[in-house]
């Protein structure tokens, strides 16, 4: 990335109100068939549009195409029965009525190409385009079939793999994994996860980036939080790892949360993606504010591998909230890339 300090979202933009409920996690769509199609279409370029107003320069769909980000990858896939439910705790934090995978899985078809073809052909930034990790994919499941997490784990990097090709191809410059389920199965990262996740990368030549965060602003989360205590140093468990992984970007969340930036240390020579938005307040940051989260990360990273982002999706937000967030994240880093041109 030739910019310095290029700035993007981890996640989720909000929804227009004419496709889905806004302000709303996982909102139904208002509309079906092709009239939805054509709607999808329509808000990944309003998103679009949204983010390079604010001169964001890392571009992605804003997820205008899905409607939960593990939940919709897995739609399109062989092997799982949506309509078999059973209730199980996703992260270890709250239960919620899950698929069941009944049989093999694999892809049938590409899942998001056509979307990033579509993205591709409206800008030349570069895009970002975010797929679930395996770790957090088979979180949100009941595994009837192979009964063994680490296996569906490994069987969903290997259809990630084929869809992360596909992407590349597509034009897409960096491919995020999302991973937030790293930030609650700490043995399973070591034993299994990091390999699943450069599975999942593997053979890419493009970027690519694993965003670990605290979750969206809901109140099983939140409730959470509050419960971590004064450090939150879950990223010690899974950084040294990841520091020594294939993978290019970390993204770790750090508005208002309580995450030692001196973490970043462990993931030194690795560039990272820093949460400088909370997404769970409707309280706009002031370009200052968030200035000075990227400062206190520069004492940990260097200019050239620090990325100002969000920590997590904004889609629970109003648009007019998200579009001052995002004008705010770009307007504070525009003060520290002042910062540091001014002292070289
Ligand atoms: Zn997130």
């Amino acid at each position: 990335m030739k910019t310095l300090l290029p700035t993007s979202t981890a996640g989720s933009l909000p929804k227009p109100s004419w496709i889905a409920e806004p302000e709303k996690l996982w909102s139904e769509w208002k509309l079906t068939g092709d009239d939805l199609l054509q709607a999808k279409r329509d808000a990944l370029l309003v998103s679009l549009q949204e983010q390079i107003q604010a001169s964001i320069d890392i571009v992605s769909d804003g997820e205008q195409t899905r409607q939960h980000f593990v939940t919709t990858f897995i739609e399109h896939l062989e092997g799982v029965d949506f309509t078999k439910r059973e209730i199980v705790r996703i992260r270890n934090r709250y239960d919620a009525s899950v698929p069941s995978v009944v049989g093999a899985v694999h892809r049938r078809k590409p899942v998001f190409v056509e979307d990033a073809k579509f993205l591709r052909a409206h800008t030349d930034r570069p895009i970002k385009w975010a797929l679930p990790g395996p770790m957090t994919m088979i979180d949100t499941l009941y595994d009837g079939h192979y009964k063994s997490r680490e296996k569906l784990a490994w069987e969903f990097a290997t259809i990630l793999n084929q869809e992360a090709k596909e992407l590349e191809a597509a034009g897409v410059d960096i491919i995020q994994l999302d991973e937030p389920a790293f930030n609650v199965f700490f043995n399973e990262v070591n034993d299994w996860g990091v390999a699943a996740l450069e599975r999942a990368i593997e053979g890419l030549k493009c970027e690519t980036a694993i965003h670990i965060c605290y979750g969206y602003g809901i109140k099983a989360n939140t409730d959470w939080k509050k419960t971590l205590g004064s450090e939150w140093r879950q990223y010690e468990e899974s950084f040294p790892k990841l520091q020594k992984s294939n993978i290019d970007i970390i993204s770790l969340e750090c508005q208002n949360s309580r995450v030692p930036m001196d973490l970043i240390e462990l993931v030194r020579g690795k560039k990272v993606m820093v949460g400088a938005i909370d997404v769970a307040t409707n309280e706009i940051e002031t370009p200052e504010q968030v200035a000075d989260t990227l400062r206190r990360a520069l004492q940990f990273a260097d200019a050239d591998k620090l990325y100002p982002s969000t920590n997590c999706g904004m889609t629970p937000l109003s648009r007019q909230v998200a579009r001052g967030k995002l004008q705010a994240l770009s307007s504070g880093a525009e003060i520290v890339r002042q910062e540091i041109l001014a002292t070289k």
